[in-house]
């Protein structure tokens, strides 16, 4: 091999904090904390600051590899402990708080946390918990305790020149299905999907923008936006706890909020509040939206009322951004409607995460069959197996070392992903597939419909049929919601019963929470008859 003759210079994430803290010095970071405080801050203080917790850290025992967790918002010291804990090569371990008790006491043990930051809103979790987790040394309080553990210690000099292999994040996957997982993501990965993350097929993430994270820390690690905002120098709006609508709206219009992220179900609550309201969001440009599916009719909204354009992507916790939601060259030229079709797919593979649809037997399905498959990934940022399970990856990886991602999904001809559903969530009627996913975005289509959620339950006849659980903010009659819905799915797919719901139960990261459903609708009684089924072949055709 003839070596080539560049630098040897590992990946490493201190050389983010390193890039903002020196080119964008003055750059706001701006961020509520819990107690409501506004917090100005910068990229400068943020590096200051986080070399003197690595430093704090080092004072308090912590090695190289050691994990230290976080039970935090999104606010400027969760961002410093972001980069202290990973500086000094110990692994930032993001907790989600709004799991249950016995699923934080399982993860924090099971990650071997050695110290934890608390958000204050969190002090009574962590004094109730505190007792199961023997590991922990050390409970700092974000607040006035931090700022102690910060002003007796020596800020670190220079970060050291660690291996980029070494791990630098630990993320469990939020429990929707099955116990978490921890995903272990090396100081390489990281930098590789936040240069990823900046480009404009990513999330765009640049130094023009003011970025407003409406995904939680916890949460795939804000999606790799906050190491994308010090890789670019981009302005950086925390926003707390406080994600309601009025809050967002606030931020964007007082921040100048250019581009954001977020789950769905965040924007849909966003875009209701502004047409109750008449209210406007100019400055919002662009907005990255996955972690579920988002129906059609949140991106016609937002961008025909708003001038918002929403990059529609797939991801995991186990690889942050799967897809890319940029329209290509010859999209762009094609018409709105077609652009739109489009846009409702989960985005197009990315540079950095190759991605296969494949048969019950392993064998890929060819590229616009438009037959279903598990969709299988692998790429230098992927996750290869979790942590601290040697066993796990038999099941969670095919043979040859792709990711099986248990999401059913086609890939058409022009690489477009569609997700049809989770392989657990999938509804299976007599010998077919019925997507909750088409149906819920059917169902949000529709006149006075908010929120939809279709969970699959027993049917004697056919194995499974579907249950329509609806928010609505106006009365909606039954057999127009079928009606309307019918126009966008093949008449036998129709749910069997349609309730009203008041509200419809999230999981910590805002997905619709179908665990939860399933279980509060198990003795669930179907009415008489089946759907109309005049129309369509399929399973439950009488
Ligand atoms: P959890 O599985 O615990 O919710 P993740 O946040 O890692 O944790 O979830 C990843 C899953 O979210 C994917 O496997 C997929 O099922 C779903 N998902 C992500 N993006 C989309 C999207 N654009 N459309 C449909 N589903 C999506």
């Amino acid at each position: 091999m003839l070596r080539g003759l560049n630098m040897d210079r590992q990946l490493l994430i201190s050389s983010l904090i390193d890039y903002a803290g020196r080119n964008h010095r003055a750059t706001d970071v701006v961020a509520r904390t819990s107690g409501g405080a506004l917090v100005r801050s910068s990229w400068g203080q943020v590096s200051d600051r986080a070399r003197r917790l690595g430093g704090a850290l080092l004072g308090a025992g912590v090695s190289q590899g050691d994990r230290v967790a976080t039970i935090a918002w999104n606010d400027h010291r969760h961002l410093e402990a972001y980069y202290g804990i990973t500086g000094i090569g110990a692994v930032l371990h993001t907790v989600n708080p709004r799991l249950h008790d016995e699923q934080i006491v399982y993860i924090i043990n099971h990650a071997a946390d050695v110290i934890v930051f608390v958000d204050p809103d969190f002090a009574e979790l962590a004094e109730r918990i505190a007792p199961q987790c023997p590991a922990v040394r050390r409970w700092v309080r974000l607040d006035a305790d931090y700022e102690g553990f910060l002003a007796e210690a020596e800020a670190v000099e220079a970060w050291p020149l660690l291996d980029e292999w070494s791990a630098a994040t630990l993320c469990y996957t939020s429990g929707t299905t099955g116990n978490p997982k921890g995903v272990l993501q090396s100081h390489r990965a990281i930098v590789l999907q936040t240069w990823a993350t900046c480009t404009a097929d990513g999330h765009n993430v640049n130094s023009g923008e003011s970025i407003l994270l409406a995904v939680p820390m916890f949460h795939v690690n804000g999606w790799a936006i906050p190491f994308a905002s010090a890789m670019s120098g981009a302005k950086l709006v925390l926003p707390g706890p406080d994600l309601s609508p009025p809050a967002i709206v606030e931020w964007i219009n007082t921040e100048h909020v250019t581009l954001s992220a977020g789950v769905p179900t965040i924007w849909l609550s966003t875009v209701q509040h502004l047409q109750r309201t008449g209210q406007d969001i100019p400055s919002l440009r662009r907005i990255a939206v996955g972690g579920s599916a988002a129906p059609r009719s949140l991106m016609d909204t937002l961008e025909d009322d708003f001038g918002v354009f929403v990059a529609h992507v797939w991801g995991m916790t186990e690889m942050t951004q799967g897809s890319s939601g940029r329209f290509t060259n010859r999209v762009e030229k094609l018409s709105r409607d077609e652009q739109r079709r489009r846009q409702a797919m989960a985005g197009r593979a990315i540079f950095g995460v190759e991605i296969k649809v494949v048969d019950d037997e392993g064998n890929e399905i060819e590229r616009g069959s438009g037959a279903p498959g598990e969709l299988l990934a692998c790429g230098p940022w992927v996750a290869g197996n979790y942590f601290g399970s040697a066993t796990e990856s038999a099941t969670s990886h095919t043979s040859d070392g792709w990711l099986r991602t248990g999401d059913v999904a086609t890939i058409d001809e022009e690489g477009y992903v569609t997700i049809v559903d989770r392989a657990k969530d999938v509804i299976k009627s007599g010998g077919e597939w019925i997507s909750s996913i088409e149906l819920e975005n059917a169902a949000v289509g529709c006149r006075g419909v908010t929120q939809a959620a279709v969970i699959g339950l027993p049917h004697d006849r056919w194995g499974e049929r579907p249950l329509l659980l609806y928010v609505a903010d106006e009365p909606v009659d039954r057999d127009d919601l079928l009606d309307a819905m019918g126009a966008a799915v093949p008449k036998w797919w129709l749910p069997n019963d349609v309730l009203a719901v008041a509200d419809i139960p999230l999981t910590g990261t805002g997905k619709i929470d179908k665990k939860a459903l399933r279980q509060m609708f198990a003795g669930h009684v179907w009415p008489g008859r089946d759907p109309d089924s005049s129309s369509d072949s399929g399973s439950a055709k009488q």
